[in-house]
Parts: C-alpha cells; structure tokens; sequence
C-alpha cells in the first residue's frame, strides 16, 4: 500500500473515498485493474483532495498582497494573541468592569477611529459586506439613486462587481460622465430628490491613461456638502499611512485624507494595505457608523473573535509606529509593510546564500533584477525594484519543476520568466529561505523519475 503511505486525511474521508473507487469498480463493465492500479489511483485521489486543504504557500510571485494566496500574511503579534484568544476564553462581549454584556470590539473601534481619523469606526466581514451595509443604510425610502462615476463601475477580482452590488441594496445607479471623463457639472446636474448619496470608488486594479479626467475627494465633499447628499468613498486597499514616507511607493489616499476632503462615509479591505485579517471597516461620523450597527443585516456580517483579535493587533501595531509621524522606521511588525521596504542589498544577500546552499544541483541557478507589485488590486502600477532567484533545471523540464514545486510540501509558487522558474525573494519570507532552499533541492535531485 506505499501509494497510501504518508496519507494524513481523516479516517472517515480515506474510508469514504475507498467506498467511492470499489462502487465505481462494481459497476464499471472492463475489466477490474490489478490490486496495485486500483491503490495508485487512490493514492492519487487521497493526494488531491489533501491539497485542497488550506495550507502554507511560499509566495516566489512578486505579490504582495496576493488574493488568491491569502491576501496579506497576518502579523506575529496577532497571532500569539490569537493563541491565547482563540484557544480559550475571551471578553468579546463581556464588559471586564461592571461584569456585565460588554459591547464587541470596542477598544478595536475605538483604536480604528484613532487610526483612521474618524469620529467612528466599526468593522465587518470584507469591504463588500461594509459597501452593501452603507448602501442599505443611506437608499432609504425615496431616496434611492446613487450617484457614480462611469469610469468607475468596475469589477474587482472574481465576480465582485460594484453595479451588481450596489443593485442588490435595491439602490438605483446613476451613471454619470462617461468611461474615461467624468467631471464635476456631471454630477452636480444628477443631484435630484432622489439622490441618496455620491459615491466615489477608488480605481484600485487598473489605471486609465491619455484623454481622461476624474473629480476629486475634496471637490466632491463640497459639492456634496452643497448639495445635502451624503458622499461615500469605497477606498478597497485603503492606505492608513503615507504609502510614499513610508514604503517609498506611489502615494495612495489614505482613509484620513479622504475624511478630511469631507466624506461621510468611507469603507476600505482590513486585509490590503492594512495588513490584518480580511475585513471590512467602516469609518464615518458617530452617528452615521451607530445607524449601520443598528441595521439587523449588521449581524449577519459582523466578525468573530478570531478576525477581531488579529485585527485589533495589527491597529495596535499600525497605532505604535506613528501613523507616519516618524517616517521611515526599522521593522513595524506589519509583515507586507516590512517585505515592500526590504532593501535590494539584503533580498541581493538572501539570494546569493539561497543559490551558495544549492551548488552542485543540475540545474542553472542565477539572480536577476525584478519588480514587485503590491497587489491586492493595489497600486497596480507601482514597480518595486527586487532581486529574483532563477532557476533552469538540466534534467526535467521547466513546467515539470513548476508542478513539482507547488505539488510539494510545502506548497512552492513562483513565475515563468523566459526559459526560467523565478522565485522573488521580497514575498518569500526571510524565515522561509530554509524550507525554499529544501524544496528546490529536493525537486532538482528528484531526477527524472517520481
Ligand atoms: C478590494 C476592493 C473591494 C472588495 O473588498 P473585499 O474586502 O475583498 O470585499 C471593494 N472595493 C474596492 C475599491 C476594492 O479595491
């Protein structure tokens, strides 16, 4: 049985998958495969299914904040809070003073409004679930129609489409300007009775270039304030610092800068820029933030304790560095932070000591200058400069290494660069260059076989 060796599955799911592969034999008209066939094709299955579980990625792509493997890594201060939150009891709803119900997430409120300069904050599921909350808050009674852009009704990442989110609320779209143009007349002359509000979305996974013109935060608060319509911003990543001081990338607004231009309301993703776990906060005026926790949908989407925790450390974190105010610092404990701002000489340094620890391997190993990208739909065109390992293997082909390594244990992800597999050390985390020089070592002297 060695194709089952090493299976680590539940009892119950290898029994019902043995179940599975003999009623398929029992049917099946050919002939009954040896014994050795039928246990590799289970083996194969059993494998499969078993990679389906979440597990740790190396991320050699580049990305930063990348979607499809988790988003933005979780700060080691969340997770040992996490350790002892997670695993035993908590004062998620119980006021420690009086010793009576508490209300959730207050200090993480409280420690979000600080961060953000919001007079409110509260926090839900994702940044979809705060957009429909919003949406349902302010469409109320005759008031329906939401005024946006129409170089911004876009579609961000699988499905998310803000026109069909936004339609499910029950608001009604009204589209101003056009693709490329939209300025501030367009929507002033759309402000009717109907009108519940103006909302801004931030472009955050392409940029349009050439013959195009868009309004403003500031001169859409004032037009809102004018007109007596609430203004909203969906900011998605969301910056809470000078993404410019503090990382030396593209300026990106933060949620503090889009509050001071006068919106009311402005919802971004915990898990982009911010770096905690996925979330939706919601930052507005106390009295606009109390009216959406009162909204019984509230509940449906609020988050637990896990998503709290982790949250409320990595605010802490966020908080304890300054906001910006000391510039650049050494490490924030914010791990994406810290990865954009490594330096080229020490991801140069990891790089030399990754390919020093595979000498003698059949392969073309080699650095290479590249750039990494944020991610996360995140300043899409931002380059940061960054050094790759790149590897030409002698004895198996190129896409045969490429499966290998994200077939192996763990998981190892990385991209095509012309005859090469590249890994970027900036997402590679400095604590994985160990288990990466394993993985590659054990790939490459595989040989041709297995
Ligand atoms: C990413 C994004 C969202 C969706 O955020 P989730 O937290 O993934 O739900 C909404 N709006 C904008 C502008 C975004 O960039």
């Amino acid at each position: 049985m060695g194709a089952l060796e090493g299976v680590s599955l539940p009892r119950a799911l290898v029994v019902e998958a043995v179940r599975r592969v003999l009623g398929r034999l029992r049917r099946s008209k050919s002939a009954v495969p040896d014994f050795d066939e039928i246990v590799a094709g289970l083996g194969s299955q059993l494998a499969s299914l078993e990679r389906q579980r979440i597990q740790p990625v190396i991320n050699g792509t580049g990305v930063l904040i990348h979607t499809n493997l988790g988003r933005a890594p979780i700060a080691a201060d969340a997770v040992e809070l996490l350790n002892t939150v997670a695993a035993g009891y908590s004062n998620l709803e119980f006021d420690l003073e009086t010793g009576r119900r508490g209300s959730r997430a207050s200090y993480l409120e409280h420690a979000l409004a600080v961060l953000c300069g919001g007079a409110a904050v509260t926090v839900v599921n994702n940044c979809a679930a705060a957009l429909i909350l919003i949406l349902r808050n302010l469409t109320a009674g005759e008031a329906k129609e939401v005024v946006i852009s129409r170089g911004e009704l876009v579609q961000i990442g699988g499905g998310f489409r803000i026109p069909e989110i936004l339609e499910t609320t029950g608001a009604v779209l009204r589209e101003v300007g056009t693709t490329n143009r939209t300025n501030l007349e367009d929507y002033a002359a759309a402000i009717r009775p109907e009108t519940a509000m103006i909302l801004k979305v931030h472009r955050s996974n392409f940029f349009m270039e050439g013959f195009v013109e868009s309004v403003g935060s500031e001169e859409l608060g004032r037009l809102a304030a004018r007109k007596r319509v609430p203004f909203v911003e969906d900011l998605g990543s969301g910056a809470v610092v000078d993404t410019a001081r503090w990382a030396g990338l593209r300026h990106e607004p933060t949620v503090q800068e889009v509050f001071r231009a006068g919106a009311d309301l402005v919802c971004f993703s915990g898990d982009k820029l911010l770096g905690g776990p996925q979330s939706g906060i919601i930052v507005g005026s106390a009295k606009r933030v109390s009216a959406i926790k009162r909204d019984p949908f509230f509940r449906a989407l609020r988050c637990d304790k896990l998503v709290l925790s982790a949250l409320q450390s990595t605010v802490d974190l966020w908080l304890d560095h300054g906001a910006g105010r000391h510039g650049r610092i050494g490490s924030s404990g914010v791990p994406w932070l810290d990865q954009a701002r490594m330096g080229t000489e020490e991801l140069r340094a990891r790089a030399a000591a990754i390919i020093d620890a595979l000498k003698g391997l059949p392969a073309g190993l080699g650095t290479a200058e590249s750039f990494s990208q944020v991610g996360g739909g995140t300043m899409p065109r931002e380059m940061i400069p960054s050094v790759v390992v790149e590897v030409r293997p002698d004895r198996i082909p190129l896409t045969e290494l490429v499966e290998r390594l994200r077939l192996g244990t763990p998981a190892v992800v990385g991209v095509l660069g012309g005859q090469k597999f590249c890994l970027d050390l900036r997402t590679v985390l400095p604590h994985q260059d160990k288990v990466l020089v394993d993985a590659l070592r054990r790939t490459l002297s595989a040989g041709t076989e297995g």
